[in-house]
Formats: C-alpha cells, sequence, structure tokens
C-alpha cells in the first residue's frame, strides 16, 4: 500500500502495542497479514496495539490498516 501521508510505497508497518513492546507488521494491500516481534514481547499477542506508523515517515496511519 502507499502511505496515506508521505504517498511512498510501504511493505510494513511499525506497530507499537500497550506493553510498550514494538513490532512489525507485514502488509498484504493495507491488511496486517503477519506480526514480528521486535522487542519487549509478552507472549505471542499484544492486548492492545496504540500506534501503526508508517517506517518511512512515521506518521500514525492506524486509520489507514486493517489490523
Ligand atoms: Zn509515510
Amino acid at each position: 500500500m502507499k502511505c496515506p501521508k508521505c504517498n511512498k510505497e510501504i511493505g510494513h508497518v511499525d506497530i507499537e502495542s500497550d506493553y510498550g513492546s514494538s513490532s512489525v507488521g507485514y502488509l498484504k494491500g493495507n491488511k496486517i497479514v503477519e506480526y514480528e516481534m521486535v522487542e519487549g514481547a509478552v507472549g505471542d499477542e499484544f492486548s492492545e496495539i496504540i500506534s501503526i506508523e508508517c517506517p518511512e515517515c512515521s506518521k500514525d496511519i492506524s486509520d489507514s490498516v486493517e489490523k
């Protein structure tokens, strides 16, 4: 998908969740199809996603991405 803010083609997003953990979400279209924990992993599922950011411009684009 193209980032709605900076208009660059992105294949993954940076995800912050409530335990302070971050992960990478890989995209197919605008849908996240796979998650990869980067740091602070707590179990294999996060309870709540706080923000989904474009890796290019770091803007929160959670409204444009399907979780
Ligand atoms: Zn962007």
